[in-house]
């Protein structure tokens, strides 16, 4: 289905030619252009997770043209691609593939119940042996890149960009250097083990990490069986005063404030922004919890630094691809 993204926060030099803007999710694959007109011409579908390993990249080359032609825009004109994706990467003969756990059926097998024996789906070699110009990153980068751009992370060069969503996300920036890392997989603290509770599985297969703990998806599987079967469920009965449940998102942040606290004192950031649905429909509540796991503490480290809300709110993941190819 067509629609028209209006672009509040973002404009396009003048004469910038065409980008294509690709956004890969473990759910769906929506793409855009954009240029000195604005950003246009969305198509949006379920990730392409049948068939070779290649049927996503191919599902992206056909949702260009689609795309294209929804806009008004030859596909020979298009100047570069941008593709902002759920991770993990691996990479071949010097091209990225993705390794995500929620796209390929033969990392975790049968069991996980996708409909394919993938362990990679290829990415940026179909894609390049049709685009010329092509850059992939992580979308926690794309994001990371677009708040630097545009939002709360403008003039930053210690910096972090975190999402706190179905997953966790994040993009770091130290010293004015995206930090990408061998694989181009650096930002994956989402999964880094803080916790040795059992019943914290993340869906890459680690037990007691902070994904596994904290993301939108981790409420259900913890917290259903005391009634909370989503996080809009769990965060209504916080504000509310529901003690049990004050004492869940508690837990949460307890989890989410250390794992700030450690970026800021790993990585010396001045400044953090945080999206994602689960932060950003609860942000009055959540932000001053998160605030405390910095004040206060090694103050050498921690003076003056910010924990602050996106400043791009709930469109960050809608610039991610964008910010990546944008001259
Ligand atoms: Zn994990």
């Amino acid at each position: 289905m067509a629609t028209t993204t209006s672009t509040p926060f973002v404009q396009l030099p003048a004469g910038c030619p065409p980008v294509a803007c690709v956004d890969i999710g473990g759910t769906k694959v929506a793409v855009n252009m954009a240029d000195a007109q604005g950003v246009r011409g969305k198509v949006s579908e379920p990730t392409a997770k049948v068939g070779n390993n290649d049927a996503l990249a191919q599902q992206i080359i056909r949702l260009i043209g689609e795309s294209c032609a929804l806009a008004g825009i030859a596909v020979a004109d298009i100047s570069a691609v941008g593709v902002a994706t759920c991770g993990p990467f691996v990479i071949n003969q010097g091209m990225v593939e993705l390794a995500g756990p929620n796209i390929c059926g033969g990392l975790a097998g049968k069991a996980r119940g996708l409909p394919n024996d993938w362990t990679t789906a290829l990415l940026e070699a179909p894609l390049k042996a049709v685009f010329p110009n092509v850059r992939v990153e992580n979308d926690g980068v794309g994001a990371l890149e677009a708040e630097r751009r545009w939002g709360a992370l403008q003039g930053q060069d210690n910096c972090a960009y975190v999402t706190w969503s179905t997953g966790i996300g994040m993009g770091l920036c130290v010293d004015g250097h995206i930090l990408r890392g061998k694989n181009g997989n650096a930002g994956h603290a989402g999964h880094t083990f803080v916790s040795t509770n059992d019943d914290a599985l993340c869906g890459c297969g680690l037990v007691g990490d902070v994904e596994g703990l904290v993301a939108g998806n981790a409420i259900p599987r913890r917290f259903g069986k005391d009634g909370f079967a989503d996080a809009a469920t769990l965060f209504i009965a916080a504000r509310a005063g529901d003690a049990g449940a004050v004492a869940i998102v508690d837990g949460l942040c307890d989890v989410m404030g250390r794992t700030l606290f450690n970026m800021v004192a790993t990585l010396d950031l001045q400044r953090i922004s945080v999206g994602g649905s689960v932060f950003w429909h609860n942000r009055d509540y959540l932000l001053p919890k998160l605030q405390a796991y910095l004040q206060g503490k090694l103050p050498a480290l921690t003076q003056g630094v910010e924990i602050v809300p996106a400043g791009l709110g709930e469109q960050v993941g809608d610039y991610a691809a964008l910010a990546l190819v944008v001259p």
